[in-house]
């Protein structure tokens, strides 16, 4: 299962800049994942301000 960013996003954008296959990028209000390119590596969750990325 892909990492998911929830709507706590404050769309600072050190997720996008710590993911090794630059999966992230500047949704709608907040920053999206995509699910088929995620490797499920958890670095968008270690440096998120607000936790908002999450595997669930
Ligand atoms: Fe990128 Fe890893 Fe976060 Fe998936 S879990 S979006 S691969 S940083
Ligand atoms: Fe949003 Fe967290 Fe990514 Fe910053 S690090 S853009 S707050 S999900």
């Amino acid at each position: 299962m892909a990492y998911n960013i929830s709507d706590d996003c404050i769309m600072c954008g050190a997720c996008a800049a710590e993911c090794p296959v630059s999966a992230i990028s500047e949704g709608d209000g907040k920053y999206v994942i995509d699910a088929d390119t995620c490797v499920e590596c958890g670095a968008c969750a270690g440096v998120c301000p607000v936790s908002a990325p999450s595997a669930e």
